[in-house]
Parts: C-alpha cells; structure tokens; sequence
C-alpha cells in the first residue's frame, strides 16, 4: 500500500497514519517529523529549517524533496509507506511522481481529510503529546487519565506540546495549506487516485470511511445468481 494522507494542520493525519502503520505493517513517513528530528538532534538540516518551521512556512522544495528521496529509499519503505505532509505543493507532487516512477512503482491512493478551518484552529491550540511514545492528547478532548501520566506508556510528566501550535502560526499554516497545498488536489484528482473523507467525523469513523476508501473495487459480478423462481 502506498498512499499519501492530504489534509490541513490538525487534520488528524497523524493520528490516523499511526492506526494504517500497525494494520498495514508500512512506515509512517512524515516531513514534519523528520524535520523536528534534525532540529532536536542538532544536525545541520535542522539548523537550516528550524526558524522556517517556527514561522509556520515551507522550507525549501529542494531540502524537502532529497530529505523525502533519501527515506523512501530505505529498505523498509519496500512494500509501501504512507506519507504524511508530504507533498505540500505542486512542485513537490511531480518531483514524488518522477521519484516513484524511476522505481517503477505508483501511489495506491491520496486521501484527503476535510476539516473546517475553525475546528482545526481549536483543534491545534490544544493538542500535546507524550514525548516518550507520541501519543496524542487535547485539553478539551482528549486529557490523559492522570495529568502527569501518559495513559499509554506510563511517561511522567513527558508531554510535549510543538512550539508552532500558537494561534499567530496555526494562521501562516492554514494559509500555507490553502494556497500551495490544496492545488495539489486536481493534481491527483486527474491521476484518478483522489479519495476524500470527512475528517470531523469520530476517530473510528475516519478510519473507517479511510479504510473503505482504500478497498479495491469490486468488478461487477458479470454472471448473477438467476433469481429464485425465474
Ligand atoms: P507538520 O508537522 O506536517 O505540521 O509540518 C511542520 C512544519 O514542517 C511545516 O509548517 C513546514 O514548516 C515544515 N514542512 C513539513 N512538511 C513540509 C513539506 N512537504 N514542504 C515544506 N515544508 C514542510
């Protein structure tokens, strides 16, 4: 399975990429991820981009692209992945489908997760995760059983909340998103590969409706059972 989740900042990409990593047993390739990993581990690509991800822009299509190269050609990406913030633009749409054809290989499906700007901002502002296992928290939807334990790892005091879900920076993202990322949208839309899910529904049900959207088509059934009686 190859597949790219679309979708605003806050649009639960992660979250549900997590849940598609253990049923299809396929990395979760995130740009945003491996951004902040450079950063936080000092290397110099997170020197470059750390002030770019703090003012809520894109970094650059040719850091991003060879960052992006560089961890599809990992072994494990082999029988598929799912890419999460990646492409975030048109350039980077067409630099992913060169990419994937010089391994003679095509994207299963782009699903794009709709959500309203409004809930997305309330969405961002307060989400936080466990730094030791990533689980994801929110302080109006989502608060950890004990306020100082993650209810998944048991982490203490280990939430993390990214310095760029401030209201000033959310706003550049969305912005972002709606003029260079959402173009993408016909680019995929034309390749016949776009699905669409709604992304305010539950949790469970975005998967759901992801999962469905994923399922082959079935060809129609070219010798029907004869009706009873007939
Ligand atoms: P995310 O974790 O997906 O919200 O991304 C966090 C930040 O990383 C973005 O606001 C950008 O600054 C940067 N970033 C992530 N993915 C890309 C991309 N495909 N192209 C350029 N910048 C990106």
């Amino acid at each position: 399975m190859r597949l790219i989740l679309l979708g605003p900042p806050g649009a639960g990409k992660g979250t549900q990429a997590r849940i598609l990593t253990d049923k299809y047993g396929i990395p979760h390739i995130a740009a945003g991820d491996l951004f902040r990993d450079n950063i936080k581990n000092g290397t110099p690509l997170g020197k470059k981009v750390e002030s770019i991800l703090k003012a809520g822009t894109l970094v650059p299509d040719e850091i991003t692209i060879n960052m992006i190269a560089d961890r599809l050609d990992q072994p494990d990406c082999k029988n598929g992945f799912i890419l999460d913030g990646f492409p975030r633009n048109v350039a980077q749409a067409e630099a992913l489908e060169k990419m994937l054809k010089a391994k003679g290989i095509k994207l299963d499906a782009v699903v794009q997760m709709a959500v309203k700007d409004a809930e997305l901002i309330e969405r961002i502002s307060g989400r936080f995760t466990c730094g030791a296992c990533g689980e994801g928290y929110h302080d109006k939807f989502k608060k950890p059983h004990d306020p100082h334990a993650c209810d998944k790892c048991g982490a203490k005091d280990d939430f993390v909340r990214r310095p760029d879900d401030n209201a000033a920076t959310v706003k550049t993202r969305l912005d972002t998103y709606h003029t260079q990322t959402a173009p993408i949208l016909p680019f995929y839309e034309s390749r016949g590969i776009l699905k669409t899910v709604n992304g305010m529904a539950p949790m469970n049900e975005v998967t759901n409706q992801i999962l469905a959207a994923l399922e082959p088509k079935k060809s129609p059934d070219r010798h029907p059972a004869p009706k009873k009686g007939g």
